[in-house]
């Protein structure tokens, strides 16, 4: 009587499971391995590119990041060549602001120039989501948002920015 060889039964097995496997199974393996070898060898190209350049850790504070073009941090009121502030307290940029985290409230402008002016303009930082609507929405060039994104607090409160934290940003 022959000795039970396990490796052999698992030899058999697999060559049971091959015969008998339907016969579109193979294609389809060697189809989806020719679809993924592409997409695994780039991954792998740009793995092994970034492992020679240098790094880019930052010794912060004393280097400092520079966010790209475009980047949307912390917002900033934005005055005319007379240094007024821009703003006419219309309400497009709370009307388009998603978070709801912008208070405005109106007064009569000093000016003969415009209808009225923000007596009040509030952003709350915690709730705002950096989408830029508000500086979309406005008419009048008023407000922008910056690239700052470092400015830290120790309370909520200070995560309210009114009027003049807003002009000075
Ligand atoms: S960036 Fe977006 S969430 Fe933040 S104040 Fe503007 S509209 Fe609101
Ligand atoms: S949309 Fe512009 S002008 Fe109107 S309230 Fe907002 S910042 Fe002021």
């Amino acid at each position: 009587m022959d000795a039970h060889n396990p490796h052999a039964d698992a030899h058999k097995d697999a060559h049971a499971l091959v015969a008998h496997a339907p016969p579109g199974l193979s294609w389809l393996a060697r189809a989806s391995i020719a679809a993924y070898l592409p997409s695994i060898a780039a991954g792998m190209a740009k793995t092994l590119e970034w492992m020679f350049r240098p790094a880019v850790t930052l010794r912060y504070p004393e280097q400092q990041y520079k966010p790209r073009k475009g980047y949307r941090g912390e917002h900033r009121l934005k005055k005319d060549e007379q240094g007024r502030p821009k703003c006419v307290a219309c309400f497009m940029c709370a009307t388009a602001c998603p978070a709801e985290c912008i208070t405005i409230v109106a007064e009569p402008a000093p000016w003969p120039d415009r209808d009225k002016v923000p007596a009040k303009f509030e952003i709350d930082m915690l709730k705002c989501i950096y989408c830029g609507m508000c500086e979309e929405a406005c008419p009048c060039d008023a407000i922008e948002l910056t690239e700052t994104f470092t400015q830290i607090a120790t309370t909520r409160k200070e995560k309210i920015y009114d009027k003049e934290r807003l002009l000075k940003n």
